[in-house]
């Protein structure tokens, strides 16, 4: 069960790691998220798998190896029977179920905690790494891109831009409405994004032409990776879902709305947002988010509920997960002038109208196979409030009421030069605080 709660999660374990301690680090010892990095200078050993603690990164290939050396340790390590600690994320997700991942977990922190032996403190320090010191590279190579559309109040604010007598379309709590994205184009955060040209008809009297998109837009989502997959024509029971979710992260889905308005009908987005995705570099493990679960978004009395196959007790009870979300912008006159970025927005993913487990199994229902690495993301994460909206094509309401910043620019869309950085963090009551870290990336003029 992804949601148990276990001592991991107990909030006054510390670690030795004392970065780990800060009370406002995204990384204490209950997180502990999967990443892939190279090391800067020195000699690169290629891509490795490693584990965020504080301000440090663990070489978990490394200490793996480390730990089984030592006759002391190698028990511990034999608890976890997991022998294959390989350097490719992909391939010790594909191998472990839930159990395991809650093994390595504990392995993990008996391996971090404050209370650990000197001995056991000694190896590890061998292989932690100072953030600095790393390049942190996309964690898993991504076979396929999924996006849905699962936030209600982002579909009806859009809806209501395009079609005002119906906002939301007659399926939209039925069917967890979706389409196949791009995943050649995910970068990880920090990356560059340049401004996509492409057929813009803002003047309907005359043809389109083909320019450096105008109205080019972020959206806030949550992205959620596919550890273990399914065969081709093997449905997944919606009370398995999560045993198939190995992990979250912050996804942005760039997207260009001048293009995307001329090109989407009749079959949906395709050169609007395919030219890049971003993605934070760190995966929350679902152990970890065991205690933000929530219950599944409360439908309206007149809502229908979901289909047989999307219905299940504890997804309804736990399936819905308390994610704050925030984006911020940092203009490149803001950069210059010392400014720090401004927040535009926060919103929480318990607002999505369907949880990570339908989508999924609504994904597989028709026996489409999912495969390890596979993302899958919530689209733009948007709530009820003004201030929760997950996107310039809403917070600006489609450009007609630009935002202020504090260097006294306007936004309705991004500009060249400005940087776009979401974050995602967890807080409740009786728990320590984790976080994602951070999903930027910097727009940068179309050749
Ligand atoms: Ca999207």
């Amino acid at each position: 069960m992804t949601y148990q709660i276990n001592q991991t999660h107990d909030p006054n374990l510390k670690s030795w790691v004392e970065s780990a301690n800060d009370p406002n680090t995204d990384f204490p010892i209950q997180n502990l998220p999967f990443c892939m990095f190279r090391l800067i200078g020195g000699k690169d050993e290629g891509e490795q798998i490693g584990v965020r603690i504080g301000n440090l990164i663990l070489n978990v290939e490394g200490v793996s190896k480390g730990v089984q050396a030592e006759p002391p340790l190698a028990l511990a390590w034999d608890n976890v029977k997991v022998s294959y600690f390989v350097t490719d994320l992909g391939l010790l997700l594909n191998a472990t179920g839930n159990e395991d991942r809650q093994r390595i977990r504990q392995f993990l922190v008996s391996l971090l905690r404050q209370d650990t032996s000197d001995n056991v403190r000694q190896i590890v320090s061998e292989y932690l790494i100072p953030i600095s010191e790393t390049n942190l590279t996309s964690p898993f190579e991504v076979g396929d891109y999924t996006d849905f559309y699962c936030s209600i109040f982002h579909a009806t604010n859009v809806g209501s831009m395009f079609r005002p007598d119906q906002p939301l379309m007659p399926n939209y709590k039925y069917v967890p409405i979706g389409y196949h994205g791009r995943a050649s184009s995910i970068v990880v955060s920090g990356t560059d994004i340049k401004r996509p040209r492409g057929q813009n008809r803002s003047d309907a009297e005359k043809p389109p032409v083909f320019i450096p998109a105008k109205n080019l837009d972020y959206e806030m989502e949550l992205g959620f990776f596919v550890g273990k997959g399914n065969e081709l024509g093997q449905p997944i029971n919606i009370k398995d879902a999560e045993e198939h979710i190995f992990g979250m992260c912050l996804v942005n889905d760039w997207s260009a709305r001048d293009i995307q308005a001329w090109e989407y009908q009749p079959l949906g987005p395709f050169l609007a947002k395919n030219f890049a995705t971003t993605i934070s570099p760190f995966v929350v493990t679902m152990e970890a988010l065991a205690p933000f679960r929530t219950p599944a978004f409360e439908r309206d009395p007149d809502d229908p509920q979901p289909l047989d196959y999307l219905s299940d007790e504890n997804n309804k009870k736990f399936g819905g997960l308390d994610i704050n979300l925030e984006v911020y912008i940092q203009t490149e006159k803001m950069r210059n002038e010392n400014i720090e970025p401004f927040r535009i927005s926060r919103s929480n993913t318990k607002d999505l109208y369907w949880t990570v487990g339908q989508m999924l199994t609504h994904h597989a229902s028709n026996g489409c196979n999912l495969q390890t690495g596979d993302l899958i993301a919530s689209g733009t994460v948007s709530g009820p409030d003004k201030s929760e909206r997950g996107c310039l094509l809403e917070m600006t309401w489609r450009g007609t009421e630009p935002i202020e910043l504090p260097s006294g620019e306007t936004r309705r869309f991004l500009e060249d030069g400005d940087e776009v950085i979401m974050k995602g963090y967890c807080e409740r009551e009786g728990f320590r605080r984790i976080g994602f870290g951070e999903c930027r990336g910097r727009i940068i003029p179309a050749e």
